[in-house]
């Protein structure tokens, strides 16, 4: 059900050591129905650091059908998510006018962004292998292939739609194993002066910030600009612009077109903005990501030391969102139903189920009124604003949040943020 990563996916240098070892983890997107009777399955989850090209990859590969044929996560379930999106479409249109452009989104999800395009006026076409989001999409009216992003998903849209002038990746090129027959077909599909847009984590924030918990199998690779723009130079592309977004926790979007694209202007001045700000950090040495290894386990000591003494105290704890980070979260550090009695989620999907690993139960937000824990571990930080804000009612009696990342603190309300 995996392979290992022998070479490094975008110079090929056998250059790479590892510097993140989390031992055996389940897959964090796995839900458990607790009637089963089924052992989830565990595979190593570690990190290596290219010494040539600056990427920082997983030592192995899960098998994508595994892990993306159903999927649990909808893009939709959050709101600062749509609204970013509704920028994204935006800004689009702002780039290259409002011409009736035809988009296509790469891992659509459930149409989360594509259903922004459609307002502004765009022809939309969604790629996404997980079927049961295809499927919701597809109902909703948003067109969408149940495929993975491959040469003949292309070969198929070319066919019935021609070239594509816009094609976006979000949240997917870091899924990606094989990036160079990705952006082989990006190529293939797109016309002279398309513009492709990728947005990944940037592996500046995961190592400034200590986001160890969006290391997941998942997440194939972790990306610095400087490996972007080898990995697009060496396939005839290249990157015109980047731009920073806080979503998940620290977001770049990169512009790419091909080579002979004369209508998205190149800003240089943005990419070497970046390119020294990682400089800068020490990010092109090993050395500076030994040292992330190192911290995360203070943010382990801290987060066992707060829950130990609050169940001494009797506390009941709980906590908010059944995300995939909050999974490697609390299995790196040991933690199970004895600190966090339940989960509380809004996607039905992963109600009534258990977290693979810990085994914790999820339920839905009326617990939280049921149960009345007395603190609530935010596991989907990326989002705090929005849950703190979702959960208004178990604040106002007295309720208290815990926020692991990047250093464990608790806060009563949105002010002591
Ligand atoms: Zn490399």
């Amino acid at each position: 059900m995996y392979k290992r990563v022998e070479h490094c996916r975008i110079c090929n240098s056998k250059n790479l050591h590892k510097y993140v070892d989390f031992g055996l983890m389940p897959l964090a997107n796995s839900y458990l129905d607790p009637k089963g009777q089924n052992q989830e399955p565990t595979f190593p989850l570690s990190v290596f650091f290219c010494k040539d090209c600056y990427l920082s990859t997983l030592s192995i590969v899960v098998d994508p059908k595994v892990m993306f044929s159903q999927y649990a996560y909808k893009s939709s379930i959050s709101k600062t998510f749509q609204e970013h999106c509704l920028a994204m479409a935006e800004q689009v249109q702002s780039l290259l006018g409002s011409k009736p452009l035809l988009v296509v989104d790469i891992a659509s999800n459930d149409g989360c962004l594509l259903r922004e395009f459609k307002k502004k006026g765009f022809k939309i076409l969604g790629v996404e292998p997980a079927q049961n989001l295809a499927k919701e999409a597809n109902a909703e009216g948003i067109t969408t292939l149940p495929e993975f992003w491959s040469a003949s998903t292309v070969q198929s849209i070319r066919s019935s739609h021609g070239l594509v002038d816009v094609i976006t990746a979000t949240n997917v090129f870091a899924h990606v194993d094989d990036v160079h027959g990705f952006v082989q077909n990006v190529k293939q599909a797109l016309s002279d002066n398309g513009l492709l847009i990728i947005e990944v984590p940037y592996c500046l924030n995961l190592i400034r910030k200590r986001e160890f918990d969006t290391i997941y199998h998942e997440h194939l690779s972790y990306f610095l600009v400087k490996p972007i723009i080898t990995l697009f130079e060496s396939e005839g592309m290249e990157v015109r612009d980047v731009q920073e977004f806080p979503i998940h926790g620290g977001t770049i979007r990169v512009f790419v077109t091909k080579k002979n694209n004369s209508v998205v202007e190149k800003n240089q001045k943005n990419i070497d903005r970046f390119l020294k700000m990682e400089k800068d950090e020490n990010l092109y040495e090993l050395s500076e990501y030994i040292k992330f290894a190192n911290r995360l386990l203070d943010v382990k000591i801290d987060l066992l030391q707060l829950l130990c003494k609050l169940k001494r105290e009797q506390k009941k704890i709980a906590a908010f969102a059944a995300s995939a980070k909050g999974n490697t979260l609390l299995n790196y550090c040991g933690i199970s139903s004895d600190f966090v009695e339940f989960i509380v989620d809004e996607t039905p999907e992963k109600q009534d189920h258990l977290y693979a690993g810990n085994r914790i139960p999820i339920f839905g937000l009326p617990e939280l009124e049921k149960q009345k824990p007395d603190y609530l571990l935010i596991l989907a930080w990326n989002f705090v604003k929005e849950i703190m804000e979702k959960t208004k009612p178990y604040q106002e009696h007295g309720g208290r949040y815990i926020i692991p990342i990047p250093s464990v603190k608790v806060v009563s309300s949105l002010d002591d943020l």
